[in-house]
């Protein structure tokens, strides 16, 4: 008998038949002389529909509030499903972030997992039922209600798994597993029977988002394996867990991309200590993120300075960046919201050179000009015009072997 922890994303419980084949998936597995824990998102929309919900009230509506609101929308799930299984004969109970003790922080709508005490969870299982928790949510120390961030509910379910020391932890999901790149870009993409923890980090933040990123680095840090498969389509899915030597055999694991950056330069500043702090501390200090970040020094002891932050964050990046321009008497601001992020992943990269040189070729056989470079020990980003994010990410695809059949 193995403790398996089961979780069913929005698409997954998005209507009153899909939660009625969730509790037989669920029940399939009991019958299999399994223990099942099952994480539930909130159905597909509704996180959607009460955010717009706010937003009517409030263009911003207070953190503890909103997570107050948010969080409904997976207590709704948990009562349907535990019911589902009640009418098909499996005694099932379900519980709150709350109820089962997630314990977080008090960051609202981001709060991240400080301890779960499972006490009452394993109760439940040791008197025979399946335990339906309500993904997304915890509460902090205060007793407040606290929500993870969006998609957090896989996250929960990999925190659960860990506290219950569970066999395995299963993300049911409406695709069949992580993918060498988009198949809705490229059509011969495969799916990757595993993928280390290291990988799957770099492709989940590049923008793969088959998983919420701290689900993967929980299940990194707890040991957790972690299966992600269709709900809709019986099959492997995709195993994410420790590399081990055959991974290492394969080079390049995947081709990711991301859409959702953009470009901001100030031109023509000083050459001295302290400009790049000055630039971006005030970006920092109005909580924008920055990814790549590049400097050329000209002949004339001034610089430029460029550097990524999310779409969102753009004309407020902008803003920022034009003030502080004045103040340091640079030649001018500018800024481009149509570029993307492709990226080569793979551990084999550890001990093979040349990948960033034949990825360069390939991008130029393409005529596509790279803006910006950067590396980390397993991954080579570039950003480039958004008109070339199919044409690049096809033709890498292909050019590292990757295509279907190859
Ligand atoms: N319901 C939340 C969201 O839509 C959490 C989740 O689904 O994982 O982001
Ligand atoms: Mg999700």
């Amino acid at each position: 008998m193995a403790l398996i922890v089961q979780k069913f994303g929005g698409t997954s419980v998005g209507s009153i038949e899909r939660i009625q084949a969730v509790a037989q998936k669920v029940i399939a597995t009991c019958k299999q002389g399994h223990q099942v824990v099952v994480v539930v998102s909130a159905m597909s929309g509704e996180t959607d529909r009460l955010l717009a919900l706010s937003r009517e009230i409030s263009p911003q509506p207070g953190a503890r509030e909103l997570d107050v609101l948010l969080s409904t929308g997976e207590q709704v799930t948990i009562a349907l499903l535990s019911m589902a299984l009640f009418e098909m004969g499996c005694a099932a109970e379900s519980f709150t972030g709350a109820q089962v003790g997630i314990l977080t922080d008090s960051v609202h709508s981001r709060a991240r997992i400080r301890n779960i005490d499972a006490l009452r969870v394993s109760q439940a299982l040791q008197d025979g039922k399946v335990v339906v928790v309500a993904g997304f949510q915890g509460i902090d120390e205060k007793g407040d209600i606290t929500t993870l961030g969006r998609g957090g509910s896989d996250t929960t379910a990999v925190a659960m798994a860990a506290a219950l020391e569970a066999d395995e932890c299963r993300i049911y999901t409406d695709v069949d597993g992580v993918y060498t790149a988009d198949p809705r870009i490229v059509n011969k993409a495969k799916r990757i029977d595993r993928i280390a923890y290291e990988e799957m980090l770099e492709m989940a933040s590049l923008g793969s988002k088959v998983l919420q990123i701290r689900s993967v680095e929980f299940a990194s840090k707890y040991n957790i394996s972690l299966r992600v498969l269709s709900t809709f389509k019986d099959g492997p899915g995709t195993l994410i867990t420790n590399e081990d030597e055959s991974m290492e055999q394969v080079l390049i694991s995947g081709i990711a991309h991301n859409r959702d950056e953009a470009k901001l330069t100030i031109r023509g500043v000083p050459d001295t200590p302290g400009i790049a702090s000055r630039i971006l501390g005030p970006i920092a200090a109005a909580n924008i993120e920055v990814d790549m970040i590049i400097q050329n020094i000209g002949d004339d002891n001034s610089t430029n300075f460029t550097f990524t932050v999310h779409r969102n964050d753009y004309c407020r990046g902008l803003e920022i960046l034009q003030n502080i321009a004045e103040e340091l008497g640079a030649d001018g601001v500018a800024g481009d919201d149509s570029i993307v992020k492709i990226s080569v992943v793979g551990l084999g990269m550890r001990s093979h050179a040349g990948i960033a040189s034949q990825m360069f070729a390939v991008l130029a056989e393409e005529g596509i000009n790279i803006q910006m470079i950067s590396t980390s020990e397993i991954k080579i980003s570039v950003v480039v015009d958004e008109k070339y994010l199919e044409l690049g990410v096809r033709a890498l695809h292909s050019a590292f072997g990757l295509d279907e059949g190859d």
